[in-house]
């Protein structure tokens, strides 16, 4: 069976999770999303999430031995052959700590898509993003009609605006991401190993058929 691994790298609202649907039913990955395991872990109220919920919800990062723990434990546990790195890694100490778990379970060279939307965009989509406590699809109040409190069509969980989809947390968001997680998109470029994608300017549909066409032509 041929082993995937894909990195989306990408401002918040790049469209990160979205995209992960594509690619999860194109190419069979297990998606690895950063952000859903912690606020899975601060509704279970367990002690990792006690944790991270100070950051979350001020926009600002996990700390990094707290999230590599996490994606550590992930992939050590599970062995998987094909995986999908959503919100991780952040940072460059991540990427390096990815670099090393991924060859310990013997999973090839990430491809990494970079999602290129505009800052406009971004507040745009956050600001009227909605998410399903139960199942975390995603849903935009420009394109659905739902709002807080709504159940959700997939699943019928409680649609919810995440604190840090505020706008006061955006911006921080915005800035914590220039700072910390855009020299990355020289790390892997450097490297050979950066895919750059259009994130914004056609459907969803579109969108993701690009993400999925990068994919295959970087040789998944
Ligand atoms: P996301 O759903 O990917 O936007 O993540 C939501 C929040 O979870 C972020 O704003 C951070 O507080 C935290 N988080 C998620 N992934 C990471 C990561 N790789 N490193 C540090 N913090 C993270």
């Amino acid at each position: 069976m041929e082993k995937y691994n894909i990195i989306l790298l990408g401002p918040p609202g790049a469209g990160k999770g979205t995209h992960a649907e594509a690619l999860k039913r194109e190419f069979g990955v297990e998606h690895i999303s950063t952000g859903d395991m912690l606020r899975a872990a601060v509704a279970a109220g367990t002690e990792l999430g006690r944790q991270a919920k100070q950051y979350m919800d001020a926009g600002a990062l996990v700390p990094d031995e707290v999230v590599i723990g996490i994606v550590r434990e992930r992939l050590l546990g599970s062995q998987p052959e094909r995986v999908l790195f959503d919100g991780f890694p952040r940072t460059p100490a991540q990427a390096e700590a990815l670099e090393q778990v991924a060859d310990e379970v013997g999973l090839p060279r990430a491809i990494v898509i970079y999602l290129q939307v505009s800052d406009e965009e971004v507040i745009a989509r956050l600001s009227g993003r909605l998410q399903c406590r139960r199942c975390a699809a995603i849903y935009n109040t420009r394109y659905d009609q739902l709002e807080a409190g709504s159940q959700c069509p997939a699943c019928k969980g409680e649609i919810y605006q995440r604190d840090d989809d505020r706008p006061e947390a955006i911006r921080h968001r915005l800035q914590v991401y220039r700072e910390q997680t855009a020299p990355l998109i020289d790390y892997y470029r450097q490297r050979g190993q950066l895919v750059e994608v259009p994130g914004e300017g056609g459907s969803i549909e579109q969108l993701a058929a690009g993400v999925v066409a990068a994919v295959r032509a970087a040789g998944a």
